[in-house]
């Protein structure tokens, strides 16, 4: 008898800590600000050594504060992104993301923090656009090309504007291979290992990513092409409805905005421009 009541009892302290544990477990997510991002596309978001560092990483640690709580960056795949904001795993998105109609079918988006388009990076001693100075003569010039492959980062705009999308407003070119890479940087190192011919990403990785390859690799040197090829906004993606944490972001930035925070952050991050 008195084996079984010993028994017992330890079974329920063992299920009342569990729930305890659990309890505790859900706490600490109400004192967590989770942002999910992929940490490859400098100088928005990247990684120096262990830090997440970049543009959106310092409002993210921004906003955090002013929201009392602590920032859990969750670094993954860009098009993985918006899938973990959806389904509540994390509770923003903040990746240098364009709005777009399509994504809005999934997400929310905060107001607009800042405007940005795709740009063309080129072999250095690629002569095939010298003297363009328009979008609609860049896209003439690659319509007309053929035995072209162009990188992008997956599940990016760039992806569709090269590949082609109803969806996303983008008629694509017809006699070009888009190749999709993981991130940018991995798709300019294949420039300069000759396995693509160009690749199309927003301007400010373009130029970042640019700079880096050129160190790393002096001898296969890569240029950008200054010419805006569409123009979006970067905005921070919440859950569909989650119109509070949407609001508390958008007043956050506006004091950001205000104070002087926000244009601090971004010129220490382009200072190099
Ligand atoms: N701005 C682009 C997009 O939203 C690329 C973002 C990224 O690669 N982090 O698709």
């Amino acid at each position: 008898m008195k084996k079984i009541l010993i028994a017992l009892l330890v079974v329920a302290v063992a299920v009342a800590s569990c729930i305890a544990l659990i309890g505790c477990k859900d706490e600490e997510k109400k004192d967590e600000f989770i942002v999910a991002t992929n940490a490859a596309f400098p100088p928005f978001e990247y990684k120096e050594g262990n830090k997440f560092v970049g543009v959106d990483m310092e409002l993210a640690q921004k906003i955090a504060d002013k929201l009392g709580k602590t920032l859990v960056v969750k670094d993954m795949e860009f098009d993985s992104v918006i899938l973990s904001v959806a389904s509540g795993e994390s509770h923003v998105g903040m990746a240098g993301m364009t709005i777009t109609d399509k994504r809005k079918e999934t997400v929310d988006f905060c107001n607009p923090y800042y405007n940005a388009s795709q740009m063309l990076i080129v072999p250095e001693n690629d002569t095939t656009f010298d003297g363009l100075t328009t979008a609609a003569q860049i896209e003439e010039k690659l319509k007309s090309l053929s035995g072209v492959t162009i990188g992008v980062q997956r599940g990016t705009t760039g992806n569709y504007y090269v590949k082609g999308d109803a969806d996303w407003g983008f008629d694509g070119f017809a006699n070009v291979t888009c190749k999709e890479y993981d991130n940018g940087g991995l798709a300019v190192k294949d420039i300069q290992n000759g396995q693509c011919n160009y690749v199309v990403i927003d301007e400010m990785p373009a130029k970042q990513i640019v700079e880096t390859s050129n160190i790393v690799n002096s001898s296969k040197k890569v240029k950008v092409i200054s010419v805006p090829l569409t123009e979006e906004e970067y905005a921070f993606a919440v859950a569909k409805g989650n119109t509070e944490l949407k609001n508390q972001i958008n007043s956050i930035m506006e004091e950001l905005k205000k104070d002087g925070t926000f244009q601090a952050i971004l010129d220490k991050y382009f200072a190099a421009e």
